[in-house]
């Protein structure tokens, strides 16, 4: 695949504002942080944003060409989002990837330490389900490469040998049912890529991080030249009012939300401020003031995309 841009966005990542820089809102959330911490936040919250792009692109894919689901959709666009960053075969997507698994399990954590209940109605997996899933088609591509991943969340050896052929099956069921919508060679899609100026302020270190990171672009590249999508659909971050990503059918419009690279960099900053403390750290911490661990995380499960 065609990622030249990739470097580009990484340039602006390393070139990202850090802690007594300007940015205040980004600065106060990445606070206290070691800066290999900071910089493993930024590309957590990039990682993430891929995935959750990349899911957004399986429902515009299963949308613009009436494709089968045969089973709950989100479970297969999780599938064709994990295949598409696996094809994509690169470090950085490797990484997202991982990243994504501990971003479900982060949020899982949160969510259990906050005692809510788990929403065994809704559209989607729960977020433990959607690490292990997506675990599965990465050790079932390459067992290896992905250990550790596996090895993090205890996934059975005897589960991961199942995962060879369950990933095979995946990758050959959803490149199957795209097959005969594949771009010729030489023939690019066109995008209209917007990335909006929130209008809380609070966000706009976090809209700058988006743009900067051209998690738009990148998603627009990899896509392109690969299926015959009409002209025009619009792949555009704003702010949402809540941690969120969509897919419109009717505006033919992907939005992924300010408030999500917030919300994912806010997460692992409090991961790494409150998650690797010793017993005596934990208990000066109860007297010293500190900003709380995130409630909620990933919007509440009925709203998530
Ligand atoms: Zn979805």
């Amino acid at each position: 695949m065609r990622r030249s841009l990739l470097p580009l966005a990484l340039i602006g990542l390393l070139a990202l504002p850090m802690p007594g820089a300007q940015a205040a809102a980004l600065t106060d959330d990445l606070q206290g942080l070691s800066k290999q911490q900071v910089e493993d936040s930024v590309e957590f919250a990039f990682g993430n944003a891929l995935f959750f792009l990349f899911h957004e692109a399986g429902h515009m894919l299963v949308s613009e060409f009436n494709l089968p689901v045969l089973g709950r959709e989100e479970d297969a666009v999780d599938t064709l989002s994990t295949l598409l960053l696996l094809e994509a075969d690169g470090d950085v997507f490797d990484t997202a990837l991982t990243d994504s698994v501990d971003g479900w399990t982060l949020s899982a954590e949160a969510s259990e330490a906050a005692e809510e209940e788990q929403a065994l109605w809704d559209v989607h997996a729960l977020d433990r389900q959607r690490a292990f899933s997506m675990v599965c088609m990465m050790v079932g591509k390459d067992a290896e490469k992905f250990k550790e991943s596996a090895d993090n969340l205890e996934f059975p050896e005897e589960r991961r040998k199942q995962c060879v052929g369950e990933y095979q099956k995946a990758r050959d069921s959803w490149f199957g049912v795209l097959k005969p919508h594949q771009q010729a060679d030489g023939q690019n899609n066109k995008f209209t890529i917007t990335y909006k100026k929130p209008n809380n302020k609070e966000l706009q270190d976090y809209a700058d991080l988006t743009k900067t990171a051209k998690v738009l672009d990148i998603l627009a590249e990899l896509l392109s030249g690969l299926y015959k999508l009409d002209d025009g659909i619009k792949l555009t971050a704003a702010e949402c009012g809540e941690s969120n990503a969509y897919w419109s059918p009717s505006e033919r419009e992907v939005t992924y939300c300010y408030e999500l690279m917030q919300l994912h960099t806010q997460t692992v900053a409090n991961y790494f401020r409150n998650g690797e403390k010793s017993s005596d750290d934990e208990a000066e911490e109860k007297t010293s003031e500190t900003k709380p661990a995130p409630t909620r995380v990933f919007g509440t499960a009925t709203a998530r995309q």
